[in-house]
């Protein structure tokens, strides 16, 4: 079995520019894949539920570096504050304040991404254009000193039309354009998954987040 991840890993790995993030995405997967793979030089993994998050964090090496890539509930932000990252799933201010307060208590800066909506469900988490460059603009969080917001994430439409993920990544990188404007240092964008990565890289993806394609399918 290990075999076969490890090869799936290393094919992924290879088939990605150096300068593009891996977030190998470990979510219901077993600590001792996570383990192989650390073995193997990978070093970011990310996750979407916080007891899942915190148990393998404790369980697994120090050097690890975790990402919460999943919708947060902001009475759980205390629990990964001391350890997290970077979060990719910003999706309001009242969360944004939620992890600015915990980092302060850790003494820490986490860095977050803000999630965009650019996918056609509405079942998926994120702002629009106008909601975040309004975040960016309130005094609020200008006041915020415990949290870096260092980019943008999202997730396109679960289809097989490309054309479709294109134009929606396409409009990712739009509004990454005008939220730099705001903050210079926000330049990653956070977009690819295993079906659609090549794409994101292909458009300028700077962090892609494979599950499946390295660990096989989930339940
Ligand atoms: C599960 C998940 C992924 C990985 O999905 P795969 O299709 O298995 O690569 C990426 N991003 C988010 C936000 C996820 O929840």
């Amino acid at each position: 079995m290990s075999n076969i991840l490890i090869q799936n890993y290393q094919k992924v790995a290879s088939s990605i520019p150096k300068d593009v993030t891996l977030v190998a995405v470990s979510k219901t997967k077993p600590k001792e894949d996570i383990s192989v793979l650390y073995n193997e030089g990978q070093r970011v993994f990310g996750e979407n539920r916080i007891e899942e998050l915190v148990e393998k964090s404790q369980a697994l090496p120090s050097d690890i570096e975790w990402h919460m890539i999943g919708h947060l509930q902001s009475k759980k932000v205390k629990k990964i504050a001391p350890f997290i990252s970077l979060i990719h799933s910003i999706d309001s201010l009242k969360l944004l304040n939620e992890v600015n307060k915990e980092a302060k208590k850790n003494e820490r800066i986490i860095d977050c991404l803000l999630q965009f909506h650019i996918a056609e469900e509405d079942s998926k988490y994120g702002f629009n254009e106008k909601e975040g460059t309004a975040l960016l603009q309130s005094s609020e969080f200008k006041e915020m000193e415990n949290i870096r917001i260092v980019g943008v994430m999202g997730m396109a439409t679960f289809t097989e039309n490309q054309d479709q993920i294109k134009t929606e990544f396409e409009t990712l990188i739009q509004i990454r354009e005008k939220i730099k404007e705001l903050l210079p240092k926000a330049t990653e964008i956070s977009m690819g998954m295993s079906g659609d990565y090549t794409l994101a890289i292909q458009q300028g993806s700077t962090m892609v987040r494979i599950g499946s394609t390295i660990f096989g399918h989930r339940n």
